[in-house]
């Protein structure tokens, strides 16, 4: 493996803020465990862990790496066990809320080019749920990628598709059958070298049979990696990001698997822009569209040229967001340089000994 096939690029060593006196390598999650991760690096996969200074720093769990991030390591004392000791900054990350009463945000893959929103042509329709899909996949901050999969189980694909292009407007739509390989080549674009993509959609409707397609192999038997730990012990643990033999980065993890929303309005401005539209000419400017006077919505509702179910849907994806600030100030970029030079001293004193 090198760098670039993982998705490396000249923007990420500036982040790096490289230290010539100080030596380690980084390297990509592949799969999260309790306290233990899978790195893709140049020398393959290994195991790691966090630093001691690390889980101290940490202020919660989206501190934490997550499977796409990357690290920077060094070597363990501990054979074959390497240390990790931050991550890079994130381009993107999907989150979720977590458990528990502080509703605490959960960053669950990061560094992500596209999402395939996947969905099956048979009995998984349905516009309601991509809808949701959607508002998750542009909060994060990425494109979604629409891909109607078990074509061969459906007998109108060309209005199914033009049914989900209606509520997806600027959406690539692509219908495939992972069954008879039609339609496959039309996600090769996305997956060109050192691009990742992230599996989105319902249990059921061909995730795992999409990506051993795209492996050209059963991930079934081989997802399944079974290694020694250091005190001799088997663990079974499941890689979640594939390097496809062809290139590119597929991340298939149970987190994504089991999602909830969180995030803030800017997903749902894009998902429902026909609806922020009409509520330009709402007489009110904070108007929520329930009944208020002069509002278009509810005009738009009245006339039909606005779908009761996805007003309906509007609504609730609206009451369910909480609103995140963006991470990006000066502050925090200040405090990323500071946070790397502590990193750097800590990993000399450390080599030192
Ligand atoms: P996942 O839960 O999303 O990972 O779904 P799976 O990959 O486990 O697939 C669920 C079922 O759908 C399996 O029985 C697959 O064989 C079947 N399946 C997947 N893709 C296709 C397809 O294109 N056509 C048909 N007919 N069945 C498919
Ligand atoms: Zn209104």
């Amino acid at each position: 493996m090198n760098l670039t096939e993982l998705g490396w690029d000249s923007a990420w060593d500036e982040l790096l803020l490289a230290d010539s006196d100080v030596e380690y390598g980084v390297g990509r999650v592949s799969a999260e465990h309790k306290h233990l991760y899978r790195v893709f690096t140049e020398q393959g996969e290994t195991l790691a862990q966090v630093s001691g200074k690390y889980r101290h720093d940490a202020r919660s769990r989206s501190d934490f790496p997550v499977v796409g991030d990357w690290v920077v390591i060094t070597s363990g004392s501990d054979q074959d066990r390497a240390i990790i000791w931050g991550i890079l900054p994130r381009r993107n990350k999907f989150s979720r809320q977590a458990a528990g009463e502080n509703e605490e945000e959960q960053a669950l893959v990061a560094n992500i080019d596209a999402v395939f929103i996947v969905s099956s042509l048979n009995r998984d329709f349905n516009l309601r749920r991509m809808e949701r899909y959607l508002v998750l996949t542009w909060e994060s901050g990425v494109n979604p990628v629409i891909v109607l999969n078990k074509a061969d189980l459906c007998e109108d694909v060309y209005s199914k598709i033009t049914e989900i292009s209606s509520i997806a407007p600027g959406v690539p739509v692509h219908a495939i059958s992972c069954e008879t390989g039609q339609g496959l080549d039309q996600l090769t674009p996305y997956l060109g070298t050192g691009k990742t993509v992230a599996l989105l959609g319902s249990s059921g409707v061909g995730k795992s049979t999409l990506l051993n397609c795209l492996l050209g192999e059963s991930i079934k038997r081989t997802g399944a990696v079974r290694s020694q730990d250091s005190r001799g012990r088997h663990t079974t643990t499941h890689r979640q990001m594939h390097l496809l033999p062809r290139g590119g980065l597929v991340i298939d993890t149970p987190g994504l698997r089991e999602l909830r929303l969180w995030g803030s309005d800017e997903g749902i401005s894009s998902t429902f822009e026909d609806i922020e539209e009409y509520s330009v000419r709402c007489r009110f400017n904070d108007c929520r569209h329930q009944g208020e006077p002069g509002c278009a919505v509810m005009e738009a509702l009245e006339s039909g040229v606005l779908d009761w179910a996805r007003y309906q849907s509007y609504l609730k994806l609206q009451k369910e967001m909480a609103y995140i600030s963006r991470k990006e100030n000066l502050f925090e970029a200040l405090e990323e340089k500071e946070k790397w030079k502590q990193i750097h001293k800590e990993i000399k004193r450390i080599k030192k000994r």
